[in-house]
């Protein structure tokens, strides 16, 4: 194991000022904490308004990740993201006014798109940038059609005007203290709260420990009776837990189907706590016509000791605990563990675009960067299919660039150690 962020060979030592730009981006779009959140009926609202009065098969509201375009919601296409070197949205973030395209086929950016050879088959593209108060296109509001088409004035700003209200709610959102579907704290404001409240534990040493929970093949609950009964079986669950933790504790949905849980409690205590949450998940039974939904979760528990410098670090713990709860079978609870040989090392949450380099440095793979620290990284791609066991990772904007090797890899998650 070596030091933090090596030097670099000298001639990547110019960092492009794009690269700056893409990494501030980033940054501005880390604080809207959008990534990966459930659908929210005003962003619906906007899709479902573009198409109707753009008259338009399909319409988008997205961020730009990494390495992807995130839908945050969408009409007429059943994905959810697209590989963000495929997209045309990718063009859109990176100029200040709409981008119209009234031919794919005629724009020699376009033309030979996947999109628009294959399917779905897109000829007409107009997309305005979701841009921050300081400055930062963040991703778009797109409508797409399967003919060329002229986009009028009027229907440029009418486009606009829909994208400016996205922006808000994206923006006022981010500020929201409570999560709409299950009452629960949302991200931001668990931060907040469980922020102070780490302070006054680690300065007092009191006992405090963290909770993830994160629900079992939800996207199969969800694909099996349909996104309105995962709503149901969210909200049951927020309530249950509810129920069995105390008011002190803090409590918040930090993802789609995970939460997070703050105890005034040590680690023995907190173990019992979540052996009766993962009870209660388990014996939850959700009526759906003549059918019973079931679920059960993996927790996992984190409890500060001298060695957590600070709440994030507590919650990545909690949070490896949940993931090694997941590989041992699910329905269970696991708690961290110092001497487990994985990541012990401090890991910072990150949001930052990286590349994949391998075959002699003759093949490149975008990827987004989601955490990142002296021995290792986690990483997020598209397509896992084609990435070696080894690589060189890259963050242009940081100069950093190191050999590494896979040690586990989830769907599209890449968990790697820096040789
Ligand atoms: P695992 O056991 O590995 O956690 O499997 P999983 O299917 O739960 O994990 P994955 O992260 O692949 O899928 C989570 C799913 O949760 C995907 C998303 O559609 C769904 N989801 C996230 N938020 C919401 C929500 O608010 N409502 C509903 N109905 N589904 C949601
Ligand atoms: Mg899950
Ligand atoms: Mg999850």
């Amino acid at each position: 194991m070596t030091s933090m962020l090596r030097e670099h060979p000298p001639e990547m030592q110019a960092v492009a000022e794009a690269d700056l730009r893409e990494a501030a981006r980033l940054r501005a779009l880390d604080r809207l904490d959008i990534l990966d959140t459930p659908r929210e009926a005003s962003f619906d609202r906007i899709t479902r308004l573009i198409r109707t009065v753009l008259d338009v098969p399909i319409a988008i509201v997205s961020v730009i990740d990494g390495h992807r375009q995130w839908y945050k919601a969408c009409e007429g296409l059943a994905t959810s993201e697209a590989e963000r070197k495929d997209t045309f949205c990718r063009y859109t973030i990176l100029q200040d006014s709409p981008l119209i395209v009234q031919d794919a086929t005629k724009d020699p950016r376009f033309a030979d798109n996947p999109h628009v050879r294959n399917d779905p088959h897109i000829r007409f593209y107009a997309g305005v940038p979701l841009r921050t108060r300081d400055g930062h296109n963040v991703g778009s509001v797109c409508a797409i059609g399967y003919t060329p088409r002229q986009f009028s004035e009027r229907e440029t700003a009418i486009l606009q005007d829909l994208a400016d209200l996205a922006m808000e709610d994206l923006e006022l959102r981010a500020h929201a203290s409570s999560d709409a579907l299950t009452g629960v704290l949302a991200r931001r404001a668990f931060m907040e709260q469980g922020g102070r409240a780490f302070a006054v534990a680690q300065r007092g040493r009191f006992d405090f420990s963290c909770i993830i929970l994160d629900v079992d093949h939800f996207k199969s609950v969800n694909d099996t009776f349909g996104h309105g009964v995962g709503d149901k079986v969210l909200h049951g669950l927020a309530k249950q837990c509810g129920n069995i933790l105390r008011d002190v504790d803090i409590f918040g949905r930090i993802g789609g189907e995970e939460f997070a849980m703050l105890l005034h409690a040590g680690r023995n205590e907190t173990l019992q706590i979540a052996e009766r949450l993962r009870g209660a998940i388990e014996a939850m039974r959700l009526a759906h016509g003549s059918l019973k939904v079931t679920i059960t979760a993996s927790l996992g528990v984190a409890s500060l000791d001298s060695t957590t410098p600070n709440l994030q670090e507590l919650i990545e713990r909690a949070d490896l605990a949940m993931y090694r709860a997941k590989n041992a079978g699910r329905n269970r609870i696991v708690s961290w563990n110092p001497l487990g040989n994985e990541a012990v090392q401090l890991r910072r949450r990150v949001l930052k675009a990286g590349q994949i380099v391998f075959n002699g440095r003759m093949s490149t793979i975008d990827c987004t960067v989601r955490s990142l620290g002296e021995d290792g990284a986690t990483i997020d791609v598209s397509n896992i299919a084609g990435i070696p066991d080894q690589f060189m990772l890259v963050i242009r904007a940081d100069r950093f660039e190191t050999k590494c090797r896979v040690v586990s890899q989830a769907e599209r998650r890449l968990e790697i150690v820096f040789d």
